[in-house]
């Protein structure tokens, strides 16, 4: 499932091979296109260019004139680049034509989307999200977290709350912490929310630097399997369902409140 790293990966390409570029044409099925249709996409882009391209959590924002193309690339998003004449794959849900290729939205589980906006109204679509994870600053992650009185994997999953973090980048954060997922934010020291931000960061950092959060020897993603050991001590791993989601941690370098 895109993260933050990935999407920052989409982000890259998308600028790569589209910043610039005139739009020759575009075509979308129906329902991909979320809050308006294929032919007023196909009406609104060709002719444009693509501006530089933002991301905000795990949303691409791709500005073109006057409008923004919105990317939310859900559970089984990718964007993929073909030359011209290429065939089309059955999971291709967008296709946006250039004059020597063609950049392509593929979705094999359609739960994510492309959303058109006038340019600088991004925010109708997206306006509810917290910070972006890779942005935001120190000060402001110790704040937000101090309105919270809930475990901290759910806080830190919540997109409202900050974008783009997901499971794998949450599970890395606090077995790096080592820190508890299930713990309570009320009971995290200021030091303690200091090393999850300063975690974070490096976590992000290695992954950006990836496309994806990678499955590195000394990290617990490497592991996420039932017969996971601990990297760091070789203990069994903890598996269990935090915040709705699959988590992994070590029951020894990640006590619990209390242990
Ligand atoms: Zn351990």
């Amino acid at each position: 499932m895109p993260e933050l790293p990935d999407v920052e990966g989409f982000r890259r390409y998308f600028k790569r091979h589209a910043e610039g570029r005139r739009i020759e044409s575009i075509r979308a099925d129906k329902d991909i296109v979320r809050n308006s249709t294929p032919q007023k996409l196909r009406k609104a882009l060709p002719g444009g260019r693509f501006a530089s391209p933002d991301r905000h959590g795990k949303w691409l924002i791709c500005p073109a004139d006057s409008q923004s193309l919105l990317l939310h690339f859900g559970m089984t998003g990718s964007l993929v680049w073909s030359r011209n004449g290429s065939q089309q794959h059955a999971h291709d849900r967008l296709s946006i034509h250039f004059d020597d290729g063609v950049l392509r939205y593929r979705d094999m589980r359609k739960l994510g989307g492309a959303w058109l906006v006038e340019r600088g109204g991004e925010d109708t679509i997206i306006g509810r999200l917290g910070p972006d994870a890779w942005a935001v600053s120190k000060e402001d992650f110790t704040q937000l977290l101090q309105n919270h009185r809930r475990s901290i994997k759910p806080a830190l999953m919540d997109q409202e709350v900050i974008a783009g973090l997901g499971n794998l980048t949450v599970d890395e954060t606090l077995f790096h912490a080592r820190l508890n997922p299930k713990r309570s934010i009320a009971s995290f020291t200021a030091k303690e929310t200091g090393t999850i931000y300063r975690k974070m960061r490096h976590v992000l950092r290695a992954s950006i630097g990836e496309g994806l959060v990678p499955a590195k020897r000394s990290w617990i993603t490497a592991q996420r399997r039932r017969d996971g050991v601990c990297p760091r001590c070789g203990h069994d791993l903890d598996r269990g369902v935090v915040g709705g989601r699959t988590t992994y941690w070590c029951p020894w370098c990640q006590p619990a409140d209390g242990d």
